[in-house]
This record gives C-alpha cells, structure tokens and sequence, in this order.
C-alpha cells in the first residue's frame, strides 16, 4: 500500500491535516512536529506509506539514505549549529506511536523536554 487514507501522516503528505512543512520533493516530506520534545524539532518522512522500520527493503535503501542526509540540511538551514539528535522509533516497545515511517531530528540548546 503506498498510501493509506486512515494514516495521519499521509493526511499531512495529501494535504488533509495542516502542516508546518519545512522541506518538500516528490520523495519526501519535513515538517515540525506538533508536539517538540526540542527547540527545533522535524520529522523527514518518506512520502511512500511504509509502517514502520519492520517493512524496509531493498528497494527503500536510497529512500532511508535521502532521509539521512536530509537531516543535516534542515538542521542548518533552521539554525541549529551545535549538534543533532536522530530518532526512528519502531513498534511497540520502541515507543512508536504513528505508524508511516518517520526520523525525529531534534537540535537547538537544552534543556530539552525530551530525549
Ligand atoms: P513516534 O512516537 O511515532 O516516533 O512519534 C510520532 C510523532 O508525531 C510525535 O512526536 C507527535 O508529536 C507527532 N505527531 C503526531 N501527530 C501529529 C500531527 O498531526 N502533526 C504533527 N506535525 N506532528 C504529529
Ligand atoms: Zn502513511
């Protein structure tokens, strides 16, 4: 299923569910999350409904690759200058609570509220 209309995240990516976006391309979509654990805090999803990290293949290696790189970028360019931390919770007991894969990247000065 590359989409799943009872899925929030890919309401946001449909355009349903309003968004703070801050990075768009055909793959891949950032916006900051509603509720941030940090004072920057985006999460980079892939555009493709993928549940979780349990459903990667192969064919999503270049897909996981783009997301990680992405990362620095959109940390930069919303002026975070002293480090970042990348989260990708999974099932669970992993803490996963929307189920469209989804990397936190978190920055800016602690204390945080989070993580
Ligand atoms: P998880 O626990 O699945 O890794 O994280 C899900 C994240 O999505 C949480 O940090 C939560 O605040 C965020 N989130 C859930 N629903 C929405 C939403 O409708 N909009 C935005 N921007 N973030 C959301
Ligand atoms: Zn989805």
């Amino acid at each position: 299923m590359s989409h799943d209309p009872n899925c929030i995240f890919c309401k946001i990516i449909a355009g349903q569910i309003p968004s703070k976006k801050v990075y768009e391309d055909e793959d891949l979509l950032a916006f900051h999350d509603i509720h941030p654990w940090a004072p920057v805090h985006v999460l980079i999803i892939p555009k493709l409904h993928i549940a979780s990290m349990v459903e990667l293949t192969e064919e999503h290696v270049t897909l996981l690759g783009r997301m990680s790189v992405l990362a620095p970028r959109l940390m930069k360019e919303l002026g975070v200058s002293n480090g970042f931390r990348t989260v990708i919770n999974t099932g669970p007991d992993g803490g996963q609570e929307v189920y469209h894969l989804h990397m936190h990247a978190m920055g800016g000065p602690r204390p945080w509220l989070k993580g």
